[in-house]
């Protein structure tokens, strides 16, 4: 295999283990071949179902914080591609994709909207449109610093759906990064099903539990 310039220059590495990768690949041989053989399944509080690609720990956990804390949104290809199989595997094909949203305080820090890359790049490869659903109004406390309980009420009134969305009669799969107690999952699903009649599943790329 050649390597172009460009690769030369910049080599990609793999999310997981830092090893220089060439050519098409999203992860070394080895780390890909380390990948779970099964998704993991979560019941949200609410009753929605959410299937994950990995389990939040280890190489995943450290991937995922730099994917959102230093800048390396190329990671979301590699974590697209696992978490668009088990979709595909587990649920079939959504009609429409969205994602947890931002606050646009936190969007104008970081540069980027994790969830948001990671859903339109599964929408991409299922060949689904994606689509933006929800904003967040209020900019809370990080879920993770909170307690179990406090999670729960921490969540309220923060997401609102756009208005001139229309999900009736649609399967829509919600994405997100991770999913921990499952609240933030839960009350997007609770916020998007309102006076609508719509199935909605969710995909993150781990789950905590
Ligand atoms: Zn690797």
């Amino acid at each position: 295999m050649t390597v172009s310039p460009l690769e030369f220059l910049f080599p990609r590495k793999c999310p997981y283990c830092g090893k220089i990768i060439i050519g098409d690949r999203l992860e070394c041989d080895i780390c890909r071949a380390g990948f779970p053989q099964k998704p993991y399944i979560r019941i949200i509080p609410g009753g929605n179902e959410c299937v994950a690609a990995f389990k939040y720990d280890g190489v995943v956990r450290d991937a995922i914080k730099i994917y959102k804390f230093y800048g390396k949104r190329e990671f979301c290809k590699s974590f697209s591609a696992a978490l668009a199989q088990v979709v595909y595997e587990y649920f079939g094909e959504p009609d429409l994709v969205t994602s947890v949203p931002l606050s646009k305080k936190r969007l104008r820090a970081r540069g980027y909207d994790q969830s948001e890359l990671i859903g339109r790049e599964v929408g991409r490869l299922l060949s689904v449109e994606y689509m933006r659903t929800l904003e967040k109004i209020i900019d809370n406390t990080e879920q993770h610093s909170l307690s179990h309980e406090e999670r729960k009420s921490n969540i309220i009134g923060v997401y609102k759906r756009l208005s001139g969305i229309r999900l009736n009669g649609k399967t829509v799969l919600i994405v997100d990064d991770i999913v921990t107690s499952g609240y933030t999952l839960s009350e997007c699903c609770r916020i998007l099903a309102e006076n609508s009649d719509v199935r909605i599943i969710c995909g993150t790329v781990a789950s905590a539990f």
